[in-house]
């Protein structure tokens, strides 16, 4: 299975994206965790994107590009990957498609969680992820079993310093000027598959594997 799940930042993409994993046992690939590892790490690419990150701004294309191509040609893709976060931009998706051609690869499906921009506020702010797998969960939506501790590697929980009301605006308007666009692209190549992303998490998730059984 080669999948992508897609929607406006705090939609819950990555906590979607954990259940597809332990189901279908393929790799999450979040272009937003491998940046901050990246700085973590202090490394030059780290260090660039970090300036955009913390405005609320995309990474440029070519950056992100390059990340994709590492990341897919590792032997752990061989047998699927689920793509979170990426792509965000007609390019990047273009850049995909020839990328994937190349591999002899195609898309299965691609899941978008719509969720309207009133609700994003509130789920990003409250929103805690983990330091060390980068699961995610919310202090009242989708608490954590134990307060702060990770339900699935037990390491402390910690706010993003892009999660305020401040930058969620600006992360708001660039994926309505910049991402939303590929649900017509995602749609016309026939692999779209449309979710109400209000309901409850696991209400979610029963919706997400209906239309992946079919
Ligand atoms: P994304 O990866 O799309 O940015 P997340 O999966 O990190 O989004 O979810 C954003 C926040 O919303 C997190 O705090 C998460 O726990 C919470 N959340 C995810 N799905 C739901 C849902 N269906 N209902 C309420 N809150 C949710
Ligand atoms: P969210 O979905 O909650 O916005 P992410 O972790 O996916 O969070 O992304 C965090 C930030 O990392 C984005 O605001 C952006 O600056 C950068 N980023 C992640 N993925 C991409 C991408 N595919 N293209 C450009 N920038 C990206
Ligand atoms: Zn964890």
């Amino acid at each position: 299975m080669n999948l992508m799940v897609f929607g406006a930042p705090g939609a819950g993409k990555g906590t979607q994206a954990k259940f597809l994993i332990e189901k279908y046992d393929i790799p999450q690939i979040s272009t937003g965790d491998i940046l901050r590892a990246a700085i973590a790490d202090k490394t030059d690419m780290g260090m660039e994107a970090k300036n955009f990150m913390d405005a609320g701004k995309l990474v440029p294309d070519s950056t992100i590009i390059g990340i994709i191509k590492d990341r897919l040609a590792q032997d752990d893709c061989k047998k699927g990957f689920i793509l979170d976060g990426f792509p965000r931009t007609l390019g990047q998706a273009e850049a995909l498609s020839e990328l994937m051609s190349n591999m002899n690869i195609s898309l299965d499906k691609v899941i978008s969680l719509n969720v309207p921009d009133e609700l994003i506020v509130g789920r990003i702010t409250g929103r805690r992820v983990c330091s060390s797998c980068g699961a995610s969960f919310h202090v009242d939506f989708n608490p954590s079993k134990k307060e702060d501790i990770c339900d699935y590697c037990e390491s402390e929980l910690i706010i993003r310093k892009d999660d305020n009301a401040e930058t969620v605006k600006s992360r708001l308007g660039a994926y309505h000027d910049q991402t939303a666009p590929l649900i017509d692209f995602y749609t016309k190549m026939g692999v779209m598959v449309e979710l109400d992303g209000t309901k409850d998490v696991s209400e979610v998730t029963a919706d997400m594997f209906t239309a992946l059984s079919k």
